[in-house]
């Protein structure tokens, strides 16, 4: 039995539903597929055939598990987003128009010697990245149903009936950016008719049922949108098709009475991020209204806990009856991986906590149907968990209950330790350096492969990454840089290097998620208290160290990275956690200024995508975010120089927690955007000193000193010459040596020729 849980009135079976299944395959051969046609090794028709053998088989497993709506169209050759606008006809003129053949569609996402592509971005605060859409005037809204049809009658001839994906109008114009400032809802009437012509074209065929994604609604809105909510919703209501409109990754909150009065036949929430909505949805929801209820999580890893979910949809059903209650996953599948049972390194433990896609397909029909046997074992499982020792380690925890406000604080206010600094450090003005990664080059990669393949023993592994740490450091001295770095020619990633490092991580072998494209990451599984057994840097930082007289600039992922780029354990607040790898990093700051590292840089480049969805909630996350930075880098003297390092744009509007962050340096991508952060800190007057990077390392291409010294003019008109410091944009991991060796040897003669003039 499980406890503490009322009776419903009735043991009725309830109706379940899917939102959407990872479409990578269960060995990635979606990814192989499109690589493979894209360097020519496949043709066009072996790509299609591959894809489409996906789409049944999961289809099929989808049904097999019992799955009453199963849906079609979130499928996707690269991104959802884009097909949503190939559907209604609104990709960019720029790529030409007419049909959108299968080598248009790859334009707009991959960028060529050619064309640049569309913009790319993270979907809502997933690590999953949509294409911007691009909205302006000239827009035809012809629709293309090919694709979306062609999937409802592939699903057919296997004998499935199903419930198509559709990203909703509002939310597909709210993702995009209007064109030189033009104002995307002004193509509301055009984009209204074309939804409704695909939704008349699916009445048409028989479909009964549409999924409609629009998790803008658990955004803030502005009330001119939510009026345009109620206009589009209301123009395609005469068309005979059940809408399930569909929330989630946080409470409908505020926008509940618009979501209900749209009038949809159904809603969907998420009720594993906000439990606390389901109230409110039922007392709000009409007569007739379905709720489809979001109880096992979408974009985490673990075992649902059924006696959290088991009353909620006895209160559901108590309310409703059983007829109007659905139960399905909080999001998409699309942030899980497709399946454990490949999984044989895993502990055993930890593995039988965990519940990829088709293991939450399992849950969701175990939970629909209310399966005595099935919530004793899920039970047993969950108390297994709970009970586990390897979870909990009690020096971390009373480490974190011990902390003070001192330990969240440097010793001195930043201009004392400017000045100590710079007689410690000995800089020129506008101090040259980069951001850590050189050149991962065919050759390190190659290398790193061998030993883990044991083709390699690690002496010689050693003995290479020796090498090139050498050379790379001569490299950079003769390129004149002030502050050197040793390459990070040892890490495959920057999560990944240190988790390997940490107590409380486990790694899967397949736990592959989209990322965008082809591009899938295996994110490794918080799964216990986070430790530090033994230094994870010191090793080739001090090596590098002992190479010159310049000096070296240790580099370390931030605690919040680690998090954002981790399943997170969710038995633990996420500050929690991230508290523990902050302290875990603090002893790593520690031992590298120990060591003789008096430059040690922290990244965080993930610090903004971790930002709630509501604005209400950024206080509260960027509270702790900001002290888990500070815990991982307070503890070092006066004389040790913090950097940090962020990228990925769009941080005008968290400027004050930035500097909050009291880095001594940071350094920040910015030459795409033409230095427009700055404009910001003309506002927000930064503090400390800052390097806005002033070249694009996405870009082979080579700037000229002249352009990098415009640059630095530029950020001169609102910074002090004595907070400037001088870099590119991110690491060069992805450049190669020769571009790499020119753009920084501009670099430096652009920020000498400019030091020459500030000293004259
Ligand atoms: N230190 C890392 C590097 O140079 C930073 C990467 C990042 O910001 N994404 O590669
Ligand atoms: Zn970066």
């Amino acid at each position: 039995m499980v406890a503490g849980r009322n009776v419903p009135k009735s043991n009725q079976r309830l109706k379940t539903a899917n939102l959407g299944f990872p479409r990578m395959g269960r060995q990635r051969e979606l990814k192989f597929a499109l690589e493979g046609y894209w360097t020519g090794k496949h043709t066009e028709k072996e790509l299609l055939e591959t894809a489409s053998a996906l789409r049944r088989e999961h289809w099929k497993l989808q049904r097999a598990a019992g799955i009453e709506f199963i849906p079609s169209n979130d499928f996707s050759l690269y991104d959802q987003v884009l097909d949503a606008l190939v559907l209604v006809g609104a990709t960019p003129e720029r790529f030409g128009g007419g049909a959108v053949t299968l080598e248009r569609y790859f334009a707009m996402a991959r960028n060529s010697r050619e064309q640049t592509a569309m913009e790319m971005t993270k979907w809502f605060d997933t690590n999953y990245h949509y294409l911007v859409p691009e909205w302006s005037a000239g827009i035809s809204f012809q629709i293309d149903t090919t694709k979306l049809l062609g999937e409802i009658s592939e699903a057919r001839a296997l004998g499935i009936e199903t419930r198509p994906t559709l990203i909703g109008p509002l939310t597909l114009l709210l993702l995009g950016k209007g064109v030189e400032g033009f104002d995307p809802l002004m193509l509301l009437p055009k984009l209204t008719a074309a939804y409704k012509q695909i939704l008349e074209r699916l009445a048409a065929e028989g479909v009964t049922w549409v999924q409609i994604d629009e998790p803008m609604l658990v955004t803030d809105l502005e009330a001119r949108t939510r009026e345009a909510y109620r206009h589009v919703y209301s123009e395609l209501k005469p068309v005979p098709m059940k809408l399930m409109l569909t929330t989630y990754f946080d409470s409908v909150g505020d926008n509940l009475q618009i979501a209900v009065e749209l009038g949809t036949a159904g809603l969907h929430i998420d009720l594993v991020r906000a439990p606390e909505q389901l109230k409110a949805t039922l007392a709000a929801l009409k007569p007739e209204q379905i709720l489809s209820m979001g109880v096992v999580e979408g974009r985490n890893i673990w075992l649902t806990d059924f006696s959290v979910v088991m009353p909620m949809l006895d209160e559901a059903v108590n309310r409703l009856g059983g007829d109007r209650v659905l139960v399905a996953p909080s999001c998409s599948l699309l942030h899980v991986p497709h399946d454990l049972r490949s999984e044989a390194q895993l502990s055993p433990n930890i593995k039988s906590w965990l519940r990829f896609a088709e293991e939450k397909l399992a849950e969701i029909v175990a939970l629909a149907n209310r399966d005595e046997t099935a919530h004793q074992a899920n039970a047993a499982v969950v108390a297994d968990r709970e009970a586990a020792e390897t979870t909990t380690n009690p020096q971390v925890r009373a480490a974190i209950a011990t902390l003070e406000a001192r330990d969240f604080q440097r010793k001195s206010p930043y201009p004392k330790r400017a000045s100590v600094q710079r007689e410690e450090l000995g800089l020129p003005l506008l101090p040259t350096t980069t951001i850590g990664s050189f050149p991962q080059t065919a050759e390190v990669r190659k290398h790193r492969a061998a030993v883990k393949q044991g083709h390699e023993t690690p002496e010689q592994y050693d003995a290479f990454l020796r090498d090139t740490i050498a050379k790379c450091i001569r490299e950079q001295e003769r390129i004149g840089l002030d502050v050197l770095v040793h390459g990070e020619f040892e890490r495959n990633d920057m999560v990944e290097y240190f988790a390997e490092f940490l107590d409380g991580f486990a790694f899967t072998e397949n736990g592959w998620v989209q990322s965008y494209g082809s591009r899938c990451v295996k994110p490794p599984v918080i799964y216990g208290d986070v430790s530090r057994p033994a230094p994870m840097t010191l090793k080739w930082t001090g090596y590098a160290r002992s190479l010159t007289s310049r000096p070296l600039k240790g580099m370390l992922t931030g605690p919040i990275t680690v998090l954002q780029w981790s399943f997170v354990r969710n038995d633990i607040p996420r500050k929690e956690t991230a508290w523990q790898i902050a302290l875990a990093l603090r002893d790593e700051v520690k031992d590298l200024e120990g060591a003789g590292i008096r430059v040690i840089q922290v990244d965080e480049p993930a610090l903004r995508e971790g930002l709630p969805l509501r604005r209400a909630d950024w206080p509260a996350y960027l509270d702790w975010a900001i002290k888990a930075f500070k815990l991982a880098t307070s503890g070092v003297g006066d004389e040790t120089q913090i950097h940090t390092h962020m990228c990925y744009c769009e941080f005008e509007d968290i400027l004050p927690s930035i500097a909050a962050l009291d880095a001594d340096v940071i350094s920040m991508e910015s030459a795409r955007s033409r230095m427009e952060l700055l404009s910001a800190f003309r506002s927000h007057k930064y503090p400390n000193e800052i390097g806005p990077g002033v070249y694009d390392i996405h870009s082979p291409r080579v700037p000229s000193a002249a352009e990098i010294g415009d640059l630095l003019r530029l950020a001169l008109k609102v910074l002090k010459p004595e907070q400037l410091w001088v870099n590119p944009d991110c690491g060069l991991k992805t450049r190669g040596w020769p571009e790499t060796v020119a753009a920084l040897e501009n670099m430096c003669k652009a920020a000498s020729e400019l030091r020459a003039q500030l000293s004259a």
